[in-house]
């Protein structure tokens, strides 16, 4: 029986040793998005490079990927604004997937593309295997500005000259950037696996409504789970567009508003980001920490020099927020919580507002 038991061990280590050299790729996430142009595009984060390979069907593009799928991740995606794809299913079969994208015409071999992303130590995400297939006429009602992609990504203009500090938050032009959106989802709950953009949307739209309420008025750089440049963006282009909603117009201040996560599940607590580019952005982010650390038993990280592109390329006062830990279990169940999400847009209103108070007079 010992003898049995020791025989078949050493087997199942033999064979565990073996599967952990190959350390095949997995798919863990699996993001949708559709640009202005309507194009659709599918990122599938992966635990190492993953290949792919595709064919056509008659109305069917069919993308092999050797990733093993998650189990827990949603198999259906229907998309809503991309005008030839009516559906996108993802059937696992053993260590691969088979990523089949449903078309309503036949697709040429131009009309798609596939492609790996390198891990991005950066802006902390792993290796992604895209999928993109194509658009059709951007629909009427949605008109996003054409951007070159010669435009320089910094203009240090004279534009930030123009905006104010005093008299009050009545009439002041603020830009709220809730972090992330469409094709990337920020971080992630540990718990519910709610992702960083679907949390900065929603308390983002709150402080909107008590910024307006206290006379500001609000630009925002997304109202919905949109990546804000396009899809196919670089970083720096998806950065600057957020900034370029606060420079066109003419904002006085520009907020970004993000969640933090550390590898470290029990680190947790607010910390407020500033780049000096103006005299006021330390003091805008010292106020709205300030009112953050009101909204309960929470840790305070501090107000914090940063280089954050957002904060640096932007010419008005700014900050930008990480509002708590999505890695942190308590923090994750707040941050969930209607209630308390209202409770943090409020603290940052009011911060906003502590801030104007403090230039009443000029
Ligand atoms: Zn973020």
């Amino acid at each position: 029986m010992l003898k049995k038991i020791f025989l078949i061990s050493c087997c199942l280590m033999a064979f565990l040793g073996a599967s952990l050299a190959q350390a095949a790729p997995r798919i863990t996430k699996v993001a949708y998005g559709v640009s202005p142009d309507r194009q659709l595009r599918v990122v599938m984060e992966t635990t190492s490079p993953a290949r792919m390979s595709s064919e056509f069907l008659e109305r069917e593009l069919r993308v092999t990927v050797n990733a093993k799928l998650n189990p827990r991740i949603n198999k259906l995606y229907v998309p809503k604004n991309a005008p030839y794809v009516n559906k996108v299913i993802l059937e696992p079969q053993g260590s691969e997937t088979i990523v089949r994208v449903l078309m309503k015409k036949k697709l040429s071999s131009s009309e798609y593309k596939t492609f790996n992303l390198k891990r991005d130590t950066v802006n902390k995400r792993p290796t992604r295997s895209v999928i993109d297939v194509v658009g059709g006429p951007a629909k009427k009602t949605f008109t996003p500005k054409k951007r070159s992609t010669e435009r320089k990504p910094w203009r240090p203009s004279t534009a930030g000259s123009g905006y104010s500090v005093v008299g009050g938050i009545s009439g002041k032009r603020i830009t709220l950037d809730p972090g992330h959106g469409g094709t990337d989802p920020g971080t992630h709950g540990l718990v519910t696996g709610v992702y960083e953009k679907n949390i900065t949307l929603p308390i983002s739209m709150k402080v909107k409504k008590y910024l307006e309420e206290k006379g500001a008025i609000v630009y925002m750089t997304r109202t919905t789970d949109v990546d804000v440049y396009g899809p196919d963006a670089t970083d720096v282009q998806e950065l600057q567009a957020r900034v370029d909603v606060a420079e066109d117009n003419k904002s006085d201040m520009f907020l970004s508003l993000h969640i933090n996560a550390s590898v470290n599940t029990s680190v947790g607590g607010y910390s407020t980001y500033y780049h000096p580019k103006t005299k006021y952005d330390i003091q805008v982010a010292q106020c709205i920490q300030d009112e953050l650390l009101k909204t309960g038993n929470l840790e305070d990280l501090g107000v914090r020099y940063a280089n954050f592109y957002v904060n640096k390329h932007s010419t008005m006062p700014g900050a930008l927020v990480e509002m708590l830990f999505l890695t942190n279990r308590r923090e994750e169940k707040l941050l969930t919580n209607n209630w308390f999400q209202n409770k943090i847009a409020r603290a940052i209103a009011d911060g906003v507002e502590d801030f104007y108070n403090q230039h009443r007079g000029g």
